[in-house]
């Protein structure tokens, strides 16, 4: 029969990309959208980074590279992680790919068998069960709410684990509820996996460096895990470089080999130029990264201002990433016209009509009463898109 595979059969699209999608299709049409859908810096990559990209293209940095990425990029990415986090890795346990969302996947399908369980705590990006699945995995996913900052409990977490556990996947700061777990939280979720040697911790810190607490702590910080801990990061968000598509693991030497193997068969490396930009991004001046971090910092108490508002929305204090989840869950059950509000997607869909405004339902995070905002967008557009918002649901009853 011509028909998908039983895998791609049972996988949803992504639900973030898709909403990107529509916001630009309306774009296109003449439509005034301001977009708070896909969680992109709003900023161009800064001239050094792209400056060195030229020249790799000058130099005809334009053959394969190794599969995990220059030895060079790779030293690099070791340096930032002793002096930015204190963690000691080699060049043999980095392996570079075609952003974190491959780096997440390699991993995954090198250590997650059928049957297999993966703890994610929700809310989650919504391509985490996702990637599980294609894994053959089975998500269990562990719910947290905004009355407990989207954190979940050490007693949570154990409650869940089973002898089929393989896997915790931790992201932090978070996409999409922007908590970030405290040192005292991470070591009390480490307490609980010393009794279980066998969970592999897969740590998503791809948002580092927008961090409003002091600084990023790192679970592999703690020696108790460091050796089953994976750290995914990668310079899309921090140095403003979503479309170069570079991302990368710092793992046990025995999955980094294994993701080599894996990547070696289906992707190879990722890009050479996108490679020698990220190099120029660790290697060079950080001043952009502090820049971009302080306007997302005051974007943020800008939003959780202007959400705080809106009546009827819910608002935690995001403490990192450039996204606000709040509860919306008070206009379930009313509409306007024919239009009916039923959940958070009704919600999304019935703005992007209705104020030209396009955020992400919750329900693909694992929090159908939520909705995402994205306000990595000017201070203008923001105000702009929050005076709409509040326009369009008040004629909600
Ligand atoms: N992890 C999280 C939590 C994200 O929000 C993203 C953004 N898409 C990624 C990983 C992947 O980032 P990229 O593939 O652009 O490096
Ligand atoms: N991480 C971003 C988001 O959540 C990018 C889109 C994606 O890859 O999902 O919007």
């Amino acid at each position: 029969m011509l028909q998908v595979s039983e895998r791609l059969a049972s996988l949803s699209p992504s639900a973030t990309l898709a909403m990107a999608q529509k916001s630009s299709e309306l774009k296109a049409q003449g439509i005034d959208v301001i977009s708070l859908s896909v969680g992109e810096p709003d900023f161009n990559t800064p001239d050094h980074i792209k400056e060195a990209a030229k020249k790799a293209i000058d130099n005809n940095f334009s053959f394969y590279s190794p599969v995990p990425g220059y030895l060079e990029l790779r030293k690099a990415i070791v340096e930032k992680l002793k002096t930015e986090n204190g963690l000691t890795f080699t060049p043999a346990q980095i392996v570079c790919a075609n952003g974190a969302k491959q780096a997440i996947c390699n991993v995954l399908l090198s250590v997650v068998g059928r049957g297999d369980e993966v703890i994610i705590p929700a809310p989650y990006w919504v391509s985490y069960p996702e990637m599980v699945k294609i894994a053959d995995g089975t998500p269990v996913i562990v719910y947290s709410d905004i009355e407990s900052d989207f954190k979940i409990t050490p007693a949570q977490l154990e409650a869940v684990i089973t002898p089929k556990t393989k896997v915790l996947m931790l992201c932090s700061p978070s996409n999409p509820t922007g908590s970030v777990y405290t040192r005292d939280e991470l070591k009390a979720l480490v307490d609980v996996l010393v009794k279980y040697p066998d969970i592999i911790i897969l740590s998503d810190e791809i948002y580092e460096h927008t961090n409003y607490l002091d600084k990023h702590v790192s679970i592999g910080e703690f020696a108790e895990v460091f050796e089953r801990t994976v750290i995914v990061n990668g310079v899309s968000k921090g140095y403003a470089m979503t479309g170069w598509r570079l991302g990368w693991i710092a793992a046990p030497k025995w999955i980094a080999d294994a993701c080599n193997t894996l990547q070696g068969q289906y992707t190879s490396n990722p890009s050479t130029i996108a490679q020698k930009a990220a190099e120029a991004a660790y290697t060079g001046d950080q001043q952009c990264v502090a820049d971009m971090r302080a306007a997302f910092e005051r974007r943020k108490n800008l939003v959780v201002k202007l959400a705080r508002e809106i009546p009827g929305f819910k608002v935690n204090e995001p403490k990192g990433a450039f996204y606000i989840f709040p509860d919306c869950s008070y206009y379930f059950g009313k509409s306007y016209n024919d239009t009916a509000i039923n959940n958070p997607e009704d919600l999304a869909l019935y703005l992007l009509a209705e104020a030209h405004v396009a955020c992400v339902g919750g329900t693909d995070f694992g929090a159908p009463n939520c909705i995402r905002m994205s306000y990595a967008t000017s201070d203008e557009k923001l105000v702009e898109a929050f005076t709409r918002m509040k326009n369009a649901l008040e004629k909600l009853k």
